[in-house]
């Protein structure tokens, strides 16, 4: 199942869900949906895997996953695209958890270069392809029609990017 067919399927199911804390079993892999576009998927061999999680500034976030280290130990952390809603706190995860962070290129390389994650977190999926991140595990990554705008405040130079009005929060270093 590739990134963008498995965000689909799980927020098709996140429609039955009567609330964001509920978790969904199907078979032997768990889905647990944690507000937008998030969610924490356990596999049937109990790695858990992390997608978009945008937590702490995520209005739709259960409470409880405001404080990241309610995850528990993330074995992959997938990001589909830099906006603040998608990326949210994936670099605090992937050095909380020393988890790579698989997304596209175009984010993965800036967030290398500021400084964000380490270089060795940093896996850069091109325009497609499959990886087996961890065993029995693949991800494919698919083209998309979107755009991936990557925001990022130099601490050094506080508060001289224009917080865009459209963006959910002012105090998250990336938004878009
Ligand atoms: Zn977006």
């Amino acid at each position: 199942m590739n990134v963008s067919s498995m965000v689909k399927v799980a927020l098709a199911v996140a429609a039955l869900l009567s609330s964001a804390e509920s978790a969904f079993a199907q078979g032997k892999t768990r889905l647990l949906w944690l507000g937008q576009a998030s969610w924490r998927i356990e596999s049937p061999g109990g790695k858990v895997i992390v997608i978009d999680p945008w937590l702490t500034q995520g209005p739709k976030a259960p409470a409880q996953y405001k404080d990241l280290s309610a995850l528990g130990k993330v074995d992959l952390l997938l990001v589909t695209h830099a906006h603040v809603d998608h990326i949210g706190d994936a670099p605090a995860i992937a050095k909380m958890y020393n988890t790579v962070l698989y997304g596209p290129a175009d984010m993965v390389t800036p967030l290398i270069f500021l400084g964000m994650i380490p270089a060795n977190l940093g896996h850069r999926f091109n325009k497609s392809g499959s990886v087996t991140p961890l065993p029995g595990i693949k991800v494919t990554a698919v083209k998309a029609e979107h755009s991936s705008l990557l925001v990022w405040n130099n601490p050094a130079t506080p508060g001289s990017f224009p917080t865009c009005s459209s963006s959910p929060s002012t105090t998250n270093p990336t938004s878009f």
